[in-house]
């Protein structure tokens, strides 16, 4: 990676300030009526990092985002209820302090013992933080000794309290998690063992357009579904009736077809219904869709070809759903390749999984500890993937 990691940094008696993304999806609970966090992977996942600056007697200042607050308070994106959880998984009393930069919160992290944590509030409670405004970052800056960043998921934004800040520090430094997610996305890109398969899905070509271009340099098959795929399909010429198409991206998908020699694969058959919300008019079609119907779901002989495809892979990438995932009649296209993804992993493969909807799909099969690695970004992933740097790890201290 060429930057600093934890492990190079003196902790002892250190005040550690670290960027961790808690942007996790909060729901009101009509019991309590207060805001609990629905999914704490990204709270668990960064525990590793704290534990490591607690135990070593440093202090832990934690700086995250939550949701999109349009740059303003606002009690629904508080991180309160985040700090209730975590101080429950830690087994501390950590603090949270409901101002994030300014002399309360300076004095209170001075005057902290060694092995306290405190999590400061949305960094997204002000405009300057989107901008990567340096006054705000210097503030934020005045919070810590040291610096680490442990927050792949924004790792692909430059924003104040990722980028602006680490520039205040002569030791900016990668957190465990930071420092796993480049590892495992990085041996799959740049020394995968062959055959390497990627399964890409979502809703749109334009915005996989990058990352498709890179990956065939790379990987042996590109495995499309979801409604990108009917973008390919027409420019084929095959007929896709209502299907969702990006009639601007036809020119890219030839492109991107002609330059793939093969190794892009398209669905071969389609869950199709004449509207999203009237499932029960849905049906199996093989090759082309006929007007006033519209592709929902990869069907069962395409199930079948990705499948083994991703069994006979050593190495396999996905991002995206195959379908409406949402809607139970259009999900067991994704299911499948959830299920897929586990048994490849069981054979031995390396599988990696990233995207909030590929992600929550195996976490709704129950296979997410079944894989080698579930990534906690989502747009972060699709820049490495497309081969560009990440902002985030950019800023950090070049290893010596
Ligand atoms: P993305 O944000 O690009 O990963 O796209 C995810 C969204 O694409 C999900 O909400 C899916 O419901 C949607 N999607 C996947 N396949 C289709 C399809 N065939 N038609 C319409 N929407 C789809």
């Amino acid at each position: 990676m060429g930057k600093l990691t934890l492990k190079d940094l003196d902790l002892q008696g250190k005040c550690a300030l670290v960027r961790v993304d808690f942007n996790v999806p909060l729901q009101l609970s009509e019991k309590t009526n207060c805001y609990e966090v629905v999914d704490d992977t990204r709270i668990r996942a960064a525990l590793p990092t704290i534990r490591t600056i607690t135990e070593a007697g440093g202090k832990a200042v934690l700086l995250s985002h939550l949701g999109r607050p349009k740059g303003q308070p606002d009690p629904q994106y508080s991180l309160a209820p985040v700090a209730d959880y975590l101080s429950g998984l830690l087994g501390t009393n950590l603090r949270f302090s409901s101002e994030t930069i300014g002399s309360v919160v300076q004095k209170t992290v001075r005057t902290m013992p060694g092995g306290s944590v405190i999590l400061l509030e949305n960094t997204r409670y002000f405009p300057e933080e989107t901008k990567n405004d340096p006054d705000f970052a210097a503030e934020l800056a005045k919070l810590g000794d040291i610096f680490v960043n442990d927050a792949f998921g924004t790792a692909h934004r430059a924003h104040a309290s990722n980028v602006g800040v680490a520039n205040h520090f002569s030791l900016a430094a990668a957190g465990h998690l930071l420092e796993n997610e480049l590892g495992q996305l990085g041996n799959a890109l740049q020394s995968p063992t062959p055959p390497t398969v990627a399964l890409l899905g979502g809703a749109k070509v334009s915005d996989k357009i990058g990352v498709i271009t890179n990956l065939l340099e790379i990987v042996d098959h590109i495995l499309i579904g979801g409604a990108m795929a009917y973008t390919f399909l027409k420019t084929k010429g095959i007929p896709i009736g209502n299907s969702l198409v990006e009639e601007d991206r036809l020119g890219d998908a030839q492109e991107m077809l002609d330059k793939a020699q093969g190794k892009i694969l398209l669905p071969g058959d389609h869950i199709v219904s004449t509207d999203l919300n009237v499932p029960n008019t849905s049906k199996t079609v093989s090759g082309s869709i006929e007007n006033g119907f519209m592709g929902l779901d990869i069907g069962q002989e395409t199930v079948e070809m990705y499948t083994q495809k991703i069994m006979d892979a050593n190495t396999c990438i996905w991002n995206g759903p195959m379908g409406v995932f949402e809607i139970p009649e259009f999900a067991s296209g994704t299911r499948a390749m959830a299920q897929a993804m586990a048994s490849t992993t069981r054979k031995g493969a390396v599988t990696i999984i990233g995207g909030g909807d590929s992600v929550a799909a195996i976490k709704q099969s129950n296979l997410h500890t079944e894989v080698t690695h579930v990534s906690t970004g989502g747009g972060a992933m699709l820049q490495f993937l497309e081969g560009k740097s990440l902002p985030g790890l950019d800023a950090l201290t070049d290893h010596p």
